[in-house]
Order: C-alpha cells, then sequence, then structure tokens
C-alpha cells in the first residue's frame, strides 16, 4: 500500500512554492497507486510557531487543489494529525528506547552543554554530547526520580556506520562518528522533529518520504531510529530545492515564495501546479502543458532527477496565459468578475463580456485584466497629449457624423482623416488612443471604441477641445 505525506511546520506565513512542488509529487505517487496522501502538521517547535500559519498553509493547499485523505481537517484512521496533540505517544516510544538500551537520559544543564560545544568548537571538532549522562546513567534516574531533576531523552548512536537507499540520490553512508546524541523528548515533553517524524511515519504507515534534500543530513538519524525500533523503513526519496533563474536558492528576498502570492495575482491553481510539476521531473513525451490527472498517470518517483529546478515567475506566467487562452469565454468573464470582487471592485458584466475576446490573448493572469481595460469603466487620467493634438476636434466632428457604430467604419473613418490631414498614421492612432484611454497601450482601439459607445467616445475627446 502507498501512503505518502507532506509534514509542514507552521513556521512560515504561508506555504512556500517549494513545499508545493513537493506536496504535489507526494500526492501524485499516492493517488496513481491508488494510496493515500496524508497532511500531518509538526507544530512540537513552540518557540518557531507562526500564529495563524496552520490556517493559512492548510487553506492555501486547499485552494490549490492538493486534498489530503488524511489530515487535521478531515481526521482519518490514525489521528490525530497534529503533533501537538500526540505528546504521550512520543513519551510513550522514547521511554520504551530507553528501556531497551537504545537511548538515555540527560540532566546536563544548557550551560555545561553551551560551555561543551564553545570548547569543541575552538579545537576545532564537530560539537558532540559527550555522554556524562550516559556513563552515569544509573545515577541520573536516581536523581531524577528523588529531585525531579528536569531531563531529556537522548538516542544513542551507535558505533560503525549508517547506510541507506535514497530514490533520488542512490546509496547514502554516513559515518556515525560525524552525529550527535540527538535530542528526542525535550525536557517539557514535546518531542524533537526526529523522534516525532518517526513515530508518526511509522505509525500512519507511511511507505514514501519524498521531500526537500534540506532533510537529507537528518536522515541518519532517522534511519538509526527506525533501526532502534525494529521498524521496517519507509521508502526515502529527497528532491532538489527550487532556484532562482541565477540558480541562487529562491528565497522571498529575489521572488515572492508564497504560494497564495501567486494565486492572489490571479495564477490559476491548475498552471502553478502544471508548472511546478515541471520542477525535477519532466513529461516523458517532453510535454510543458498538462493535466494534473495526466502528470498523476504519467509520475514515477523513480524519475525525478537531481538537477536543481529553476522556478522562474516569468515562465509561469506564461504557462498561466496558455490556461487562460483555452479558458470558455463566459468562464472567464466570471473567473474575472469573482476575482475582482474579492478585491472588492465590482465590475460590470455586459463590458467585462464584451471585452473578453480583445484581451484573451494579452493577458497572463487574471489581475493583468483591469489595469488593461481600465478606461472601459472609467474615464482614465489621460497622459499629456502631443502639442500639436489639435485634430483631436476634427476626429470629433468626424466621428459624431457616423450612424452605424462599428469598429470597421470607426476604423475605416479615421484613415481617411488621418490621410486627409496629413498625419502619419501611428501617431495619429496614438493621440486618439491617449485621448480615449489616457493610455499608449490598450486592445486594439477600433474595437473598444466600439464597446465604449459613440457617446461616451465622443464625450471623452469633447472634455479635451
Ligand atoms: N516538519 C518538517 C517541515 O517543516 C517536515 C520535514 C519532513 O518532511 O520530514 O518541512
Amino acid at each position: 500500500m502507498v501512503r505518502t505525506r507532506i509534514a509542514p511546520s507552521p513556521t512560515g506565513a504561508d506555504v512556500h512554492v517549494g513545499s508545493i512542488a513537493t506536496a504535489l509529487m507526494n500526492f501524485a505517487w499516492a493517488k496513481k497507486n491508488h494510496g493515500q496522501f496524508v497532511i500531518r502538521i509538526e507544530d512540537t517547535d513552540r518557540t518557531r510557531i507562526v500564529p495563524g500559519g496552520e490556517e493559512k498553509m492548510l487553506d492555501t493547499l486547499n485552494r490549490i487543489g492538493l486534498q489530503a485523505d488524511e489530515s487535521p481537517k478531515v481526521g482519518g484512521p490514525y489521528a490525530p494529525y497534529r503533533q501537538s496533540e500526540r505528546l504521550s505517544i512520543y513519551k510513550k516510544y522514547a521511554e520504551e528506547l530507553v528501556a531497551s538500551g537504545k537511548a538515555y537520559y540527560c540532566i546536563c544543564a544548557p550551560e555545561r552543554l553551551a560551555k561543551m560545544r564553545q570548547d569543541q568548537q575552538a579545537k576545532k571538532q564537530i560539537p558532540k554530547y559527550d555522554r556524562l549522562c550516559f556513563h552515569d546513567q544509573k545515577n541520573v534516574i536516581k536523581k531524577i526520580r528523588n529531585d525531579q531533576l528536569p531531563h531529556v531523552i537522548r538516542l544513542l548512536i551507535p558505533d560503525g556506520e549508517t547506510k541507506f537507499q535514497d530514490v533520488v540520490r542512490g546509496e547514502i553512508v554516513i559515518n556515525n562518528e560525524n552525529l550527535d546524541d540527538q535530542v528526542l523528548l525535550k525536557s517539557d515533553g514535546f518531542p524533537t522533529y526526529h523522534l516525532g517524524v518517526v513515530v508518526d511515519d511509522h505509525l500512519m504507515k507511511i511507505s514514501h518520504i519524498i521531500r526537500g534534500e534540506e532533510w537529507l543530513p537528518s536522515t541518519p538519524k532517522h534511519v538509526i531510529l527506525y533501526r532502534a525500533f525494529g521498524w521496517e523503513l519507509p521508502a526515502f526519496a529527497h528532491v532538489s530545492l527550487l532556484r532562482n533563474p541565477d540558480r541562487s536558492k529562491l528565497s522571498k528576498r529575489k521572488n515572492p515564495v508564497w504560494t497564495s502570492w501567486y494565486l492572489d495575482l490571479g495564477i490559476y491553481p491548475e498552471a502553478l501546479l502544471n508548472y511546478l510539476a515541471l520542477m525535477g521531473w519532466s513529461h516523458p513525451e517532453g510535454k510543458e502543458k498538462f493535466s494534473l490527472e495526466e502528470y498523476v498517470e504519467k509520475f514515477d518517483i523513480k524519475d525525478i532527477q537531481t538537477s536543481a529546478p529553476v522556478f522562474d515567475p516569468v515562465k509561469l506566467e506564461w504557462m498561466n496565459g496558455l490556461y487562460i487562452r483555452e479558458t470558455k469565454n463566459s468562464i472567464l468573464k466570471d473567473q474575472i468578475l469573482e476575482f475582482y470582487k474579492a478585491k472588492k471592485v465590482d465590475l460590470d458584466e455586459k463590458i467585462v463580456e464584451k471585452t473578453i475576446p480583445l484581451v484573451k490573448e494579452r493577458i497572463k493572469k487574471l489581475s493583468d485584466y483591469l489595469p488593461l481595460c481600465e478606461f472601459f469603466f472609467q474615464p482614465v487620467q489621460r497622459l499629456s497629449l502631443e502639442k500639436d493634438s489639435l485634430y483631436i476636434k476634427s476626429v470629433y466632428e468626424e466621428l459624431k457624423t457616423i450612424t452605424d457604430w462599428k469598429a470597421e467604419i470607426i476604423g475605416e473613418r479615421m484613415l481617411e482623416l488621418a490621410k486627409k490631414l496629413g498625419i502619419k498614421n501611428s501617431e495619429f492612432f496614438m493621440t486618439v488612443r491617449i485621448a480615449i484611454s489616457g493610455k499608449k497601450i490598450t486592445p486594439p482601439l477600433n474595437e473598444s471604441m466600439e464597446i465604449l459607445g459613440k457617446e461616451e467616445c465622443l464625450k471623452r475627446l469633447d472634455s479635451l477641445v
């Protein structure tokens, strides 16, 4: 049975686009194999929790359409799916490891540990706990019992090396001398990430762990833990982190990284998923545009690439433009109305309907619509016209005589007029464009004027002369 999961920590304001890319792989792998995709919230690092973060993350995952089969919201057979509600479970398993000699209690004060670390660093050694408490375990246990001393539980890293297979990176071998006796259970009763993640992935029967490569250094500790418990290892697949187009690590400074930022711009969830599907994977036929369904069918974890994928917002917009062009006009109209309504802007449905054929080829995301079309809804502050634009008056007079207000006729009459006045077409039409729309870039002018209507066009010209 294939069961995958993502395990976000609510330590950020939203879901990073890179996390969506790995969530997508987990989702696809579960669906392809008729298994389950689980969302578990890892909220044990209490000092780093961002208020409202969990809710926002779950909301974003929902918006993007990666529905979990089990999660804190929908529940499931292995509930609770929030680690802070599972503390007694971790304690039980940590104690079990102590009982079997695979872990031990430690009562060292933070000051001692800090001093030890400093000394080791000064000697250029790997900072590691010196096992003082391990060697004095009997006394330590007595002291904990008698004096109620605060204590942690540490993993006893065995001698030798740790070997495991990574689906993406092949065999990984680590000399255990490089590993510290990791704290598993903290003195406040919360597990560390390492204990929580291993216990939960085991109890929740996770078969494949697909996650970012930043977790690879933690994996040997996890493998040691699985073996200490006598549990079967899941398959590990560590995927490369996204990069900016200049190859630097994707970070807030260069490009927005929060998923809802892109959705709020009017990037379609399907387009974002499609683009992210190409991060570290390619369609076997080299296709760039494909549905989630097709991705699920074609995706295989053995095809995940090791090269660092580039996340380019410009390419993402391009991809979204492809989706816009495939959207039926009536649906696009509703999407635009809804998009702006959510931003508290009510647009006239009739105008939106008429303008869609003019802009569909030009917009790449829903938020491109209004900057291009604002002038249909209201006169827009005009750029200043050229000094010799006195012929606006003639334009006004000419247009006034048109009885059949159609783009083609408007165009013909203006061409004639430009010729008669001896003005270059490009200059003439730019002047009229600015006069009507206040902008240098608009949808096709004649069609725009037809939509605006004769009366409104004359009014706008009249106000200039
Ligand atoms: N809680 C970790 C995170 O914030 C999960 C890492 C993992 O997938 O094991 O991403």
